[in-house]
């Protein structure tokens, strides 16, 4: 009934970690238990969602077999080197096989303070605990990489923010909790045997494949270039892409003030603690090449005996991310467009299109989606836009052979989670319905196919209702 833990993590020398209970709350109650992720897990359903699996799940009581720790690591926030970040508000409870033989962490965010949390209470509200569940699990269903929620559970206690507001815990599964920070944290401490026992498990975990640490560098920056593809692809800032938040294995990770971008701008930002647009829609790939060549510094001492030689090979791996990067991207935005087939026109013809979405404030979603479902001048806010455009997309499918319209759809999502939509549903749950919560969620399971009864959540926001800034929210 209760999972099956095998922990690996917990088996790694103790300077890696400190073991820490999750603090006890005062009255759990259950949110949501994501039914689909705990079948792949191996979970019982009926056991989590019992009061047994409620207070495991708040941090009332720790499974058989977990062994509850919280990781160390360090990392560069906004370029600004921490020596010393780690897990401060979330324990690693183990991990469990996966019904594919996938090794999955199972951790609880929000579960009170740890040896890491510096100033913090160690907990969440309830804000950024359902901000996350949508978010990630809407990543999932987009194909992307991602952490994954499987469940999330009121505490019963009140945190203290801006305001007093309910606190909730967060159950987040992942291939590891492992961050380019992780490896920067012994790495400072000039800890080589760490660094090596941690590319060691890095290696055994994630790229069974990698045969040294330059290939295991060269894995994580082909990861990281596709998943900042994937996400330009959808229109999604990340927001906080700390090294501390840059996942060893390439999944989207800690979802803090991200937000999917409605109207079209390449300089997009959302977060209000990103005031000089370090982390907008379009520099994500130039901070993605910057965060991995923290990675790259950090490992040196793996790569080769000889510093010259480390940092010489160190650099060739990062400078082939760009390449990467622009690959994943056409590919995806070829799709985007219906083509199958490559020519060499398609970057520019790609270009042109969101030139003409930014001038016009076309929505990202709609735009595509619209060229999908043949109808792509109504997108438009400006249709003379669309028509300078048009022609030449035009006279280029002519030349494909596949169903681009299937293409399309199957691509370009009719739904994401919009960030008006998000608010409106965090409101709800501060007055304890979380109706428009379930609601939200089951539609955005299937981005692709939009039911004519939930048409509404394709809509972008009215101007009363556009979300301007998103925040930390701890
Ligand atoms: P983030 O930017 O959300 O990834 O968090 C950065 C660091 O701050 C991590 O080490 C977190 O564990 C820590 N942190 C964030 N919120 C809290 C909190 N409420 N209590 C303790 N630590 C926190
Ligand atoms: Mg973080």
């Amino acid at each position: 009934m209760t999972p099956q833990f095998d922990n690996s993590y917990a088996r790694l020398p103790d300077r890696f970690f400190a073991r820490t209970n999750p603090t006890p709350v005062g009255n759990p109650g259950l949110i949501a238990v994501n039914a689909g992720l705990a079948r792949e897990l191996g979970l019982d359903t009926d056991w989590l969602t019992s009061s047994d699996g409620i207070a495991a799940l708040a941090g009332n009581a720790v499974p058989d077999g977990a062994e509850p720790l919280s990781q160390a690591y360090a990392g560069h926030q906004f370029g600004g080197w921490v020596p010393q970040l780690g897990d401060g508000r979330a324990v690693l409870l183990g991990e469990v096989i996966d019904s594919n033989g996938i090794r999955r962490d199972i951790q609880l965010k929000g579960s009170g303070r740890t040896p890491f949390s510096r100033g913090g209470d160690g907990r969440a509200w309830i804000g950024p605990v359902i901000r996350e569940y949508v978010m990630s699990e809407a990543m999932h269903a987009l194909g992307i990489p991602t952490t994954r929620a499987l469940a999330a559970v009121t505490t019963g206690e009140v945190i203290h923010r801006e305001r007093a507001l309910p606190g909730a815990v967060l159950t987040r599964v992942a291939s590891s909790h492992i961050r380019v920070g992780t490896f920067q944290y012994f790495a400072a401490r000039k800890d080589v045997e760490a660094l090596q026992a941690l590319a060691h498990h890095v290696i055994q975990r994630h790229y069974p494949d990698a045969a040294s640490a330059l290939e295991l560098l060269e894995h994580v920056i082909a990861r990281q270039a596709k998943l900042i593809a994937h996400w330009a692809s959808v229109g999604f800032i990340h927001g906080v892409m700390n090294t501390d938040n840059a996942h060893i294995a390439g999944e989207t990770i800690d979802y803090g003030p991200c937000a999917f971008m409605d109207e079209y701008h390449p300089d997009t930002v959302y977060s209000s603690i990103d005031q000089f647009g370090r982390y907008a829609y379009s520099n994500q790939p130039n901070i993605a090449v910057w965060n991995m060549a923290q990675l790259a510094t950090a490992l040196l001492p793996l790569i080769d005996e000889d510093m010259d030689t480390a940092v010489e090979k160190a650099t060739q791996a990062v400078h082939r991310f760009p390449d990467i990067f622009h690959t994943a991207w056409l590919d995806l935005f070829r799709a985007k467009i219906g083509l199958t087939g490559a020519e060499t026109g398609d970057k520019a013809l790609i270009d042109g299109l969101l030139t003409r979405m930014a001038t016009v404030k076309a929505d990202f979603t709609n735009t595509f989606r619209a060229l999908a479902e043949g109808r792509g001048a109504q997108a438009f806010p400006d249709a003379v836009a669309f028509e300078s455009w048009a022609p030449d997309w035009q006279a280029r499918l002519s030349r494909e052979t596949g169903d681009p319209q299937a293409l399309m759809r199957a691509t370009n999502p009719a739904v994401i989670p919009r960030n008006h939509r998000v608010e409106e549903v965090i409101e709800a749950a501060l007055g304890d319905d979380f109706a428009p919560f379930h609601s939200l969620n089951s539609v955005l399971a299937t981005p692709f196919e939009l039911r004519p009864k939930n048409g509404a959540y394709a809509n972008p926001p009215k101007p009363e209702q556009v979300v301007h800034q998103t925040f930390c929210g701890t």
